[in-house]
């Protein structure tokens, strides 16, 4: 029998692949869901499409943060999307167009919620990281009988006395914040690490290998903002232009973007220059 050789890359969830259309992607209107969505603008594959390209969408490691700070809008989600693929949600819809057809689309109203759902918790869980009270104060609120989330956006139980987790709401001292907040993360991590199943596939060898495999795009952006939660991948702030940076395989004393810190550099050298011709 032959030896299996243990190849890290291969198992990483960057090689997840998915399709994307040649001709992207278009928005139409006038469509009903077969299913339970209400109506909304719905994305759907464009007719001319003629073969799929497939990618590699997490070989972009900044790819959670992409989407957590994507605008809600048509043109910025179907440019998303024109790059790394819908979410692979989609629904059957009846299209009233020229004639009446049955295709998969997926919903405005749906890429909006995903993206508010990312944005929420990836802030909430770096307020809990920086010990940020004054934010968290501001979305994790308490009463007598429950603790709840709430933002313009979402409003959610996170326990309550007899009603969800009494066993954590009776330990925890009223008006704390990071026990729920953290509980909160936890519970929608989980629900979406559901679409993350173990997958027995061949490594370069040509032998069997378990494999971590998301089932769609959306599930595999959420996986790897499991990863930068649990360490697996370490993103930090620049110092410079205070956007989020990936580090994994930097210095550990990196703190800037090399483009940044270059930048700082350039105009320190210029003003030198100018205090010199004084
Ligand atoms: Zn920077």
């Amino acid at each position: 029998m032959k030896n299996i050789t243990y190849y890290r890359d291969y198992l990483d969830i960057s090689y997840f692949s998915w399709s994307v259309p040649d001709k992207g992607y278009v928005w139409i209107e006038n469509t009903d869901f077969v299913q339970s969505e209400p109506a909304s603008k719905i994305l759907i594959i464009n007719q001319k499409m003629q073969t799929e390209n497939i990618i590699r969408p997490l070989a972009n490691s900044e790819l959670w943060l992409k989407f957590a700070q994507l605008e809600t809008s048509c043109d910025h989600i179907e440019s998303f999307a024109n790059s790394f693929g819908w979410l692979g949600v989609g629904e059957a819809i009846i299209y009233k167009g020229n004639g009446t057809a049955m295709i998969v689309g997926e919903s405005f109203l749906r890429w909006e919620l995903e993206i508010r759902l990312l944005k929420t918790i990836s802030q909430l869980w770096e307020w809990t990281k920086e010990e940020n009270e004054e934010k968290l104060k501001k979305s994790i609120t308490w009463n007598k009988s429950n603790v709840y989330f709430q933002n313009a956006f979402f409003k959610q139980l996170i326990a309550g006395y007899g009603m969800k987790r009494p066993e954590f709401f009776n330990v925890w001292t009223y008006g704390d914040l990071y026990g729920p907040a953290q509980v909160f993360i936890q519970e929608v991590l989980n629900e979406k690490l559901k679409e993350i199943h173990p997958r027995l596939l061949f490594n370069k060898d040509g032998n069997l290998q378990e494999y971590i495999y998301p089932k769609t795009l959306i599930a595999a952006i959420w996986y790897q903002f499991f990863q930068v939660i649990t360490g697996q991948k370490k993103f930090i702030r620049c110092e410079i232009c205070n956007e989020w940076m990936d580090v994994t395989e930097k210095r550990s004393d990196k703190t800037q973007h090399t483009k940044c810190g270059n930048l700082m550099r350039q105009k320190k050298l210029k003003n030198n220059t100018r205090v010199n011709k004084c």
